[in-house]
């Protein structure tokens, strides 16, 4: 008798901390809709006052951040699809532009779709020119992630079967989405049960005007970054660690995207404008600002902080107004800009790179954040 009263005391608490913790959190769960396989999709909004984002399991999308501008007014920042059928058209389709997800096995390109670990050769699927791109077509954008509600955000796992896109080992993914005080905190765990590779970030376009309102080469760009990896014609760094003094990729004064974009400068040229990644000074060690970004004509500012040792800005150059995005609206060229946080592009191949190696044993463990405020 007394065990039970025990436990049901006990279970009583435990309902009542669960309750208090849900409460405090503001964090609301959804259908979002389901999969051509009939998979349900959950849509998780995380609110902070006039903060508001919106995170989904398939992918792991960032589905909307609402930020306010400088008079109050909230509006979303990331592109994005107003449906479940957006995101999985744009990902059926070839050449998706990863409007939001988390990327991985191994964000960037891999030279040649192949690796060398341990004496062995291992091959990934070919999806970007003579490379692989973002972890493969199957890669962690386009899985279903078990999405869990926790306070102040969602949690995402997602275990990753050794061979899955051609990388080694059984990989258990945890990525925690949060939002406290004007913050959106994007914190990634992992380990392996085989020496493996690994590289991830979130893949969102913001664009600080709000999504659909135009290209980003009005906004203002710093980046502490005083390094760039040069990269060969295929976006693949050659190896070089090469300056920024006198170069359009100098950001460490705050300039107008625009202002350089279309330089006669080679890196710019292969890439149709900015697509290349900054080594940023911090060496990424801790979590430490790595871009801010601002709107003069809304007034908002985006702090990226990270403690990875790279950033790939990449200024959206590759969107033509094929992709209809939220409200219907054509994303056309430079409509958002990314500022992925991330190892450098490639690093399996150059032993001068940090190295993305996770080995049995070892936790992966990194967090980027985004900070919103106004001027
Ligand atoms: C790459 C671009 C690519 C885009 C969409 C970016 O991270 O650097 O070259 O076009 O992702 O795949």
């Amino acid at each position: 008798m007394n065990i039970v009263w025990k436990l049901m005391t006990s279970a009583l608490w435990l309902a009542l901390c669960a309750a208090a913790v849900e409460g405090k959190s503001n964090v609301k769960k959804e259908v979002f809709g389901k999969l051509p396989d009939g998979t349900p999709i959950d849509i998780y909004t995380l609110s902070d006052g006039p903060v508001e984002a919106q995170v989904m399991n398939y992918g792991g999308y960032l589905v909307s951040l609402k930020v306010p501008d400088r008079n109050g007014k909230s509006e979303n920042v990331v592109l994005g699809f107003d449906n479940l059928d957006g995101y999985v058209n744009n990902n059926t389709h070839k050449g998706t532009a990863y409007l939001g997800p988390i990327v991985g096995r191994y964000a960037n390109r891999i030279a040649n779709g192949s690796f060398e670990l341990g004496g062995k050769k291992y091959s990934l699927a070919v999806n970007n020119g003579p490379n692989a791109l973002h972890g493969g077509p199957h890669g962690f954008h386009i899985v279903v992630w078990k999405g869990q509600a926790i306070p102040d955000g969602v949690e995402l796992t997602y275990l990753s079967r050794d061979g899955e896109e051609g990388y080694p080992g059984n990989l258990s993914v945890v990525v925690r989405y949060t939002m406290k005080q004007g913050t959106l905190k994007i914190d990634y765990a992992a380990t392996t049960d085989k020496d493996t590779i690994l590289n991830l970030t979130n893949h969102s376009y913001f664009n600080l005007k709000g999504a659909g309102k135009g290209n980003i080469l009005d906004h203002d760009l710093r980046l502490h970054a005083s390094r760039f990896t040069w990269a060969d014609s295929t976006l693949v760094p050659t190896g070089e660690l090469k300056s920024v003094e006198g170069t359009p990729l100098d950001f460490r004064n705050s300039t107008r995207i625009g202002e350089r974009i279309d330089s006669d400068y080679e890196q710019l040229r292969v890439a149709g404008g900015y697509d290349q990644n900054w080594v940023l000074d911090s060496g990424g060690r801790e979590l430490t600002e790595a871009a801010e970004v601002y709107e003069p004509t809304t007034g908002r500012v985006m702090r990226v902080l990270t403690d990875q040792p790279g950033v790939q800005f990449y200024s959206g150059n590759f969107f033509d107004g094929t992709i209809k995005g939220k409200a219907g609206i054509a994303y056309q060229r430079r409509y958002g800009l990314c500022l992925e946080t991330q190892h450098f592009p490639d690093s399996p191949h150059h032993p001068n790179f940090p190295s993305t190696e996770l080995k049995p044993g070892q936790r992966f463990h990194t967090v980027t954040a985004f900070s919103f405020s106004t001027r």
